[in-house]
């Protein structure tokens, strides 16, 4: 089987917006695990994208909600983490960078495609919290033995 098979076609172009104020294109897609895994995400649930292209007096909009369940990693025992994810985000499309541009509010179509599956995993990424946490009660593992405390003491606990 090739794996290519399976992979999401999530590049648009944008060039049947540009200079046409008021022009919209919606945007629905699934996007594949490959894809997903690819930026560094685990996912238990694939990011569904729906959203809107728009052309607003000449300058070109992307939103879009992405929804989605993210396997993370508790930071203090390692143990697997279900996020769920449903956030809107909102950029400005352009086809070239100006300098003062240069921040996350824009997104690049280089030769005016748009990589959809780049602009949601990276703002999925950013969207995260520095710390992921199972709980606020976790008790994270032993320095000493590495035993999961939340599941039982270990003897080094129990001498201090
Ligand atoms: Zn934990
Ligand atoms: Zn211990």
């Amino acid at each position: 089987m090739d794996p290519q098979q399976n992979r999401v076609n999530t590049t648009i172009s944008v060039r049947p917006l540009l200079h046409r104020p008021g022009e919209r294109k919606e945007v629905s897609l699934t996007l594949d695990a490959e894809t997903a895994s690819s930026f560094g995400l685990c996912c238990a649930q694939l990011p569904q994208v729906k959203g809107v292209l728009e052309n607003r007096a000449g300058v070109l909009f992307f939103r879009y909600t992405a929804e989605c369940v993210l396997d993370l990693v508790c930071d203090r025992c390692l143990s697997s983490v279900t996020y769920p994810v449903c956030e809107e985000f909102e950029h400005i499309v352009v086809t070239e960078l100006a300098v003062e541009q240069n921040d996350s509010d824009y997104l690049l179509a280089s030769d005016t495609m748009l990589d959809v599956a780049e602009v949601v995993m990276t703002d999925l990424r950013l969207s995260l919290p520095s710390k992921t946490l199972c709980s606020e009660a976790c008790l994270g593992l032993c320095p000493h033995c590495g035993q999961n405390r939340n599941e039982a003491p270990c003897s080094c606990c129990e001498e201090a």
